[in-house]
């Protein structure tokens, strides 16, 4: 019983995080008849007293549900005490951060692994290397399904030592896609998983040139996947991260550089370049 209301909020935040990354893409006059259809419905399954509080939190800010990650609130912080930590583990009831008072829940999937220091202090990150590296370009996908290519990316993010499990990580990602497929239109597609907390915002970017159908607003094969992880804080950042991404690889001047890539350095280049104004 508690579960199933545990995963109906869970629904709920995604389709509300989706309906931003939705207008993030398409603008504030977008046509959100279908998304907001979907809200409507899965809210109108809660109890009364849940939905209440849902509403209250989500008024404040659209991250309503709060990842627990080393027993703490991943939002605010807050350290948990071992008999909320236990429910939260078991399921047995909703639990509010005592601080925040958003909805705790155990995450499931992959967890990050370390987070990647400079080499020095003289290193300063700016740009897309402050969330990839050439390490998670690949220039010649090979999968033909949104399934494959999600794997060909998470394996490099595992590779890379950004999380621990890309089977985990490829599997939560494409039940993000049948949620709503993240194919958005100009050959662009933005699978993501959220919740891997304890790290940073990660990024892995691949080239298919045969293309890949994956759902969405999508009437064509998508050529360029952009595949991230998302710590819930970072939420709202990684909206402006898919605004300047898909702002820079709609230019033909950027895509076509991006599918003359030949090598992993060589798109790492192309993304460089493209986002250097984009992403400050
Ligand atoms: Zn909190």
């Amino acid at each position: 019983m508690m579960r199933s209301t545990i995963n109906h909020l869970a629904q709920l935040q995604e389709l509300i995080l989706i309906r931003d990354e939705q207008r993030s893409i398409r603008g504030p006059g977008a046509d959100m008849s279908v998304i907001n259809q979907s809200i409507d419905a899965m809210a109108d399954t809660l109890d009364p007293e849940v939905k209440m509080n849902f509403n209250r939190l989500y008024k404040k800010d659209h991250i309503v549900m709060a990842p627990m990650n080393n027993g703490s609130c991943s939002m605010c912080g807050m350290h948990l005490a071992i008999s909320q930590i236990q429910a939260v583990k078991l399921c047995r009831q909703v639990i509010a951060c005592p601080s925040c008072g958003r909805v705790i829940y155990d995450p499931t999937g992959a967890k990050w692994v370390a987070e990647r220091k400079p080499r020095s202090p003289f290193e300063q990150k700016v740009g897309i290397a402050r969330f990839s590296s050439p390490d998670l370009m690949l220039h010649d996908l090979r999968g033909t399904t949104p399934a494959e290519v999600i794997s060909e990316l998470a394996m490099s993010l595992q590779k890379a030592l950004f999380v621990d499990d890309a089977a985990k990580l490829t599997e939560a990602a494409v039940a993000r896609e049948n949620i709503l497929g993240t194919g958005i239109g100009h050959d662009l597609a933005f699978p993501h998983v959220r919740g891997i907390e304890g790290g940073g915002l990660s990024l892995a970017f691949g080239v298919s040139r045969k293309g890949v159908k994956f759902e969405g607003a999508s009437q064509t094969p998508s050529h360029f996947i952009f595949f991230s992880t998302i710590p819930t804080a970072v939420s709202a950042f990684y909206l402006r991260l898919l605004a300047g991404l898909s702002d820079s690889f709609t230019k033909d001047v950027n895509r076509n550089a991006a599918l003359e890539a030949d090598s992993p350095e060589a798109l790492w280049k192309v993304i460089t370049k493209a986002t250097r104004y984009s992403l400050k």
